[in-house]
């Protein structure tokens, strides 16, 4: 049996992932919330800092747009590392997709982005969560307001929306605004550009740092006028997901809040501590 061996900064051995799949899902528990061994299928790079993996779960029970796994890496001392991350795939995908942006002082997002590869396994516990959810059937509008890596759950909602018959797709529009620092820092860019073809979906980015010198989106940090600019009117009833940074995050609410939205229809999940 092969096993990976990586060493991760800070850590006194190197971390495990499995590599015999078989023998590891022999193994893997099938309770909905145990730890279950996931088979990368293949990677995909998202942007310089960012990398897709593609993962087969044995006996995965299905997830709801918005949901995140855990992932566990373990040390050959017994030293454990889990992360949470969010799923990016729709629940109509047969795979479950993450998306991991490399921090690169991190312990574990390092070691996702740049050492794991196809055939590799990868502990993983969920799907968990069940408040920062949206399925087609709670109807719109939508409000998506993402920073950095936020959009990963936001975009699994996105492909849940693509996902529906499209009588039903027509009826929920949808607007997205995007935070990131640079242009080569969006995630997703080509499949958002597809997207935002429907005419039920608005996709809005704003940079924070530099700018091409042809962008014609926005160019700062979200504001109470940028919101106003992109957000729904508080009487439309939109339903708000906010996902980022949590300064990012804490601010869009508030502010959202302030803009009359309903505090239960402002549902927010925050990803770590810095602002893009
Ligand atoms: C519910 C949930 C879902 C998440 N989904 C995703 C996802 O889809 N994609 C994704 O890339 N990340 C996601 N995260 C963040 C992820 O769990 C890790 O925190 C992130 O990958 C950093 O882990 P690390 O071990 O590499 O860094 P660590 O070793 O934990 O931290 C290294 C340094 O980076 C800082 N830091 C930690 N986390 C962040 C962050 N998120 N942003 C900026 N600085 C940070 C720390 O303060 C420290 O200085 C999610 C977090 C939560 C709670």
């Amino acid at each position: 049996m092969a096993i990976t061996i990586a060493a991760i900064r800070g850590v006194s051995s190197g971390i495990r992932a499995t590599r015999d799949v078989s023998e590891a899902r022999a193994v893997a528990a099938p309770a909905r919330l145990e730890w279950r061994v996931a088979h990368v299928v293949s990677v995909r790079d998202e942007t310089p800092h960012a990398r897709t993996l593609v993962l087969d779960v044995p006996q995965w029970p299905g997830h709801r747009a918005g949901q995140h796994v855990d992932v566990r890496l373990v040390a050959e001392d017994g030293y454990q590392a889990q992360r949470s991350y969010s799923i990016a795939s729709a629940p109509e995908s047969p795979n479950v997709e993450l998306t991991v942006e490399r921090l690169d002082d991190g312990e574990v997002s390092p070691y996702l982005c740049d050492v794991l590869q196809p055939g590799d396994g990868l502990e993983v516990r969920g799907p968990i969560g069940g408040y920062f959810v949206w399925e087609i059937a709670h109807g719109g509008p939508l409000l998506l307001v993402a920073g950095g890596s936020g959009i990963v759950p936001l975009m699994a909602m996105l492909r849940h929306h693509a996902a529906a018959p499209r009588e039903i797709s027509a009826r929920t529009a949808v607007r997205l605004l995007y935070s990131a620092r640079t242009a080569d820092d969006i995630i997703y860019a080509n499949e958002l550009g597809r997207l935002a073809e429907a005419r039920e979906v608005d996709v809005q980015y704003t940079l924070t740092r530099t700018a091409p010198a042809d962008w014609t989106g926005h160019r700062r940090r979200i504001d109470r006028p940028l919101l106003e600019h992109v957000a729904w009117p508080a009487a439309e009833g939109a339903r708000a997901f906010v996902c980022g940074p949590t300064p990012l995050v804490e601010h869009v609410a508030t502010l959202l809040v302030e803009l009359g939205y309903d505090p239960l229809q402002v549902r927010t999940e925050r990803f770590g501590p810095t602002g893009p």
